[in-house]
């Protein structure tokens, strides 16, 4: 699903900074891995060049067979919005609109009418067990609920895979697992997953944790696979 050959990524705002220095990593279709490291090791450069958001400098990146480089914005947007999930520790909801309306907000950019647009967003709020909440604004809701609404969000157009930044950041220990119960059931159906945390209960949920340290794939090690 995603091969990943020498990326280098160097940022030049004053001083260059070379933060990925040859990155190699291959994740397979229904794959759920976590990336680990300390601060400042290079993760969120790396997800966010593995969701489109940032370009690498030289390497290689292939995101279900497509060669993710030279892209144009519109066609780096095309391809996020088709293929990418994103779920991060601060939700990114939008504060004036409901549960329903923020999981439907993808499926706007795809031109899907309104009517088809709310029903599927019902559907994917259900699956996340929030169907009573969905007209309910972010600030009424718990963290918890507010992850649920963002992870539906990331579904409902079938991405080839979810990518999550510290998605349990903001959670407290008993609402990290609920989260992670969820991402795993997702998993299970098939989803390819990229979690990036500082938890080790989080990390120890996916199948393999790939360790970063200073640019570089330190170690991977086997996850137990369950929350
Ligand atoms: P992590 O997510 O592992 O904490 P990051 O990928 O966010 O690490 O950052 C790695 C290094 O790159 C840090 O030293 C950070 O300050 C720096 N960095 C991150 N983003 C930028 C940017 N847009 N411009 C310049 N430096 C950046
Ligand atoms: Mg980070």
């Amino acid at each position: 699903m995603i091969q990943l050959h020498g990326i280098h990524k160097t940022y030049h705002n004053g001083a260059p900074l070379h933060v990925l220095k040859g990155i190699d990593l291959v994740v397979e279709r229904g794959e759920m891995v976590a990336i680990m490291g300390a601060s400042g090791s290079g993760k969120s450069t790396l997800l966010n060049i593995l969701g489109i958001l940032d370009t690498y400098d030289t390497g290689t990146y292939t995101l279900n067979g497509q060669l993710i480089r030279d892209l144009s914005e519109t066609r780096a947007a095309e391809l996020r919005n088709r293929m990418i999930g994103f779920v991060f520790q601060s939700f990114n909801l939008i504060s004036f609109k409901n549960a329903v309306e923020n999981v439907a907000l993808p499926l706007y950019y795809q031109g899907v009418n309104r009517r088809r647009r709310n029903a599927l967003a019902m559907e994917y709020l259900d699956m996340v067990g929030l169907k009573d909440w969905a007209t309910h604004l972010p600030n009424e809701m718990s963290g918890g609920q507010k992850q649920r609404v963002a992870i539906a969000r990331s579904l409902i157009a079938h991405p080839q895979v979810i990518l999550a930044d510290e998605p349990t950041g903001a959670l407290d220990s008993q609402t990290t697992i609920e989260v992670m119960r969820l991402l795993r059931e997702v998993n299970r159906e098939g989803m390819t997953m990229i979690i990036v945390t500082h938890e080790p209960s989080v990390a120890e949920a996916t199948d393999r944790v790939i360790r970063l340290k200073d640019g570089l794939i330190e170690k991977i090690e086997k996850g137990a696979g369950h929350v």
